[in-house]
Order: structure tokens, then C-alpha cells, then sequence
């Protein structure tokens, strides 16, 4: 199955990555490949791009920011990923698609996850008019405890 697909020995692509690009309608590049074998090796995960770009080059994929930050925004356009912006300027992709919520941690930086049934939400509002509520994620800011 994985005949005439040229795999990197440094971060060696699962055929479960193969499988996942394909489902997604993208076509397995070299970075790709790599990439997604990174993501999905450790179970759920939240990354920036910085962390992944800085993993690719720990496992020897040559590859530069910015093409690690146009593969990440491929995958979450193809519903591989779930982007979570934390502040402007700051976001995590999370490899966790189903819907969930999040605790963020303003002074680390550490994100973990809150199951959907974990947080109640009510008194949405009705959406503007011409738009639909697609989902609503929470983010509980929390910080280190005071003595
Ligand atoms: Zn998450």
C-alpha cells in the first residue's frame, strides 16, 4: 500500500498518517508526511508552530517556519486540526477534533483539555442575522494559586 510513496527514515510516517491525508482529501508530500507523523505520534496534543518546527528539525525534515505554518492551516482546513487562538497572536493546533473545551494557563502556556460535557453553556444569544452557531469553545484563563 505504501508502494511509491518515498518515506523519511528521521520522522517515519505511519501508514495511519498516509491514511489520514488521504481521507482528507491532501496529497501526501514528503512534509506532510513528516509533519503529520510528528502531530499524531504523541496522542492528543496542542502545538504551536514554533514547537512543531523546532520537533521537525530535532528529527532532521528539513523544513521552514513558514511551510510549517501553511501545512498546519492546510491540515486545519481539512478538518485534520482544530485551531485554538489563546490571545491574538497566539495559537495552538490541537489534534483533538472532536468538540472540547480548554484550560489555558496565561503565565506557562499550558493548554489541557475540558471534556464538551465538562462546562454547561447557556444564555447564547441568537446568532447575527445571515449566520448559524457552528460551535462554541471555552477557554477558562486560570493562573498560578495565591498562598
Ligand atoms: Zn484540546
Amino acid at each position: 500500500m505504501d508502494a511509491g510513496i518515498d518515506t523519511m527514515d528521521a520522522a517515519a510516517p505511519s501508514s495511519n498518517a498516509l491514511e489520514r491525508l488521504r481521507a482528507a482529501g491532501l496529497r501526501p508530500t514528503r512534509q506532510r508526511l513528516a509533519l503529520i507523523g510528528l502531530l499524531l505520534g504523541n496522542g492528543d496534543r496542542h502545538v504551536t508552530a514554533e514547537q512543531l518546527h523546532a520537533e521537525a528539525a530535532a528529527a532532521g525534515v528539513p523544513v521552514s517556519l513558514a511551510t510549517v505554518y501553511n501545512t498546519l492551516h492546510q491540515f486545519t482546513d481539512a478538518g485534520l486540526l482544530r485551531e485554538v487562538v489563546v490571545e491574538p497572536g497566539r495559537a495552538y493546533f490541537d489534534t483533538n477534533t472532536v468538540d472540547h473545551h480548554h484550560f489555558f494557563c496565561e503565565s506557562n502556556g499550558m493548554l489541557r483539555d475540558i471534556p464538551a460535557r465538562g462546562i454547561a453553556v447557556s444564555g447564547v444569544p441568537v446568532a447575527p442575522p445571515g449566520t448559524a452557531i457552528r460551535r462554541i469553545d471555552v477557554i477558562v484563563r486560570v493562573g498560578p494559586q495565591s498562598l
